[in-house]
């Protein structure tokens, strides 16, 4: 049994991973934490922890879907306290430094971090550094499209089917990535990538990554049509994660890919 612990139990995706791990036979739901509906929690008889501190110590491992300063949290507890439990993470919005942080962390101990848990997004950042590599003179344009509620812009998926684009052509994607275009902008450079977001109702994720040519482009899309899809990928990520030594690992490593 998986000893596990949901950090950021009562939001979308917390409370899907509850459910999901309580009803998974290979695992046991040992501690919930959240900042906000903890009454909601409580009333539904789960194991809620009343501190970080108590959460990582009545689980073997955690999954945690929270917001960057929650992760940030965690991180920072677990190493205060020298617990060096394996970890998913698939909180998005991650600034470079936090990032450091957690590639730090994962000296001792292992961690998983993706910014989409889904199987199709892995294949599709894939493809798309295969045709940005193989169509040269292609303009790469990045569109996605979340519910109203997201927080983060553009899209932690977004930006990792980006970098896959850049590093595939030997570019920094700091220096080639536009976000935003307004007014008299002049004609698009050949090495920018264009990354644009869209926020409305429910829509639980959408990515298309184009590669448009003189006379012809492709455009390769994937489409999140449930939350379900992210938190199994979490949750085959974590069993796969368990055995491994300590270190980053991304969502590919899980599938081999
Ligand atoms: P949400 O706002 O519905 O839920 C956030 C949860 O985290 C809540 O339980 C909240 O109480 C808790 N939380 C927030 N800040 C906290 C803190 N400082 N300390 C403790 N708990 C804290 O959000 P959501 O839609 O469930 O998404 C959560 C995160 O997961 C976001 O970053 C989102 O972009 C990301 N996400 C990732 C994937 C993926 O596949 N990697 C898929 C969907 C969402």
């Amino acid at each position: 049994m998986i000893q596990t612990g949901i950090f950021g139990a009562s939001g979308r995706m917390g409370t899907l991973l509850v459910q999901e791990v309580q009803n998974d036979s290979d695992m046991e739901l040992s501690s919930v934490y959240a900042r906000d509906g903890v009454q909601d929690l409580r009333a539904r008889n789960l194991p809620v922890a009343d501190s970080i501190e108590e959460f990582l110590q009545s689980c073997a491992c955690v999954i945690d879907f929270s917001s960057k300063e929650g992760s940030m949290e965690l991180l920072r507890t677990a190493q205060n306290l020298g617990l060096h439990k394996p970890m998913v993470i698939g909180t998005t919005g991650l600034s470079q430094g936090e990032f450091e942080n957690l590639k730090t962390l994962s000296q001792h101990c292992p961690i998983l971090y993706a910014s989409n848990m889904s199987m199709g997004v892995a294949i599709l950042a894939k493809i798309s550094a295969i045709v940005a590599q193989t169509l040269k003179d292609s303009d790469i344009e990045i569109v996605e499209y979340h519910h109203r509620h997201k927080k983060d812009a553009p899209s932690g998926t977004a930006l990792t089917l980006a970098q896959s684009c850049a590093k595939a052509r030997g570019l920094d994607l700091q220096n080639v990535r536009i976000s935003g275009r307004d007014g008299i902008i002049g004609a698009r450079s050949k090495d920018e990538i264009g990354v644009m977001s869209v926020r409305g109702g429910d829509v639980v994720g959408k990515h298309n990554v184009g590669f448009y040519l003189d006379g012809e482009y492709i455009e390769l899309t994937h489409n999140a049509t449930s939350r379900l899809t992210f938190v199994k990928g979490a949750i085959n990520a974590l069993k796969w994660l368990v055995s491994k030594p300590n270190g980053l690992y991304s969502i590919q490593d899980s599938l081999g890919l």
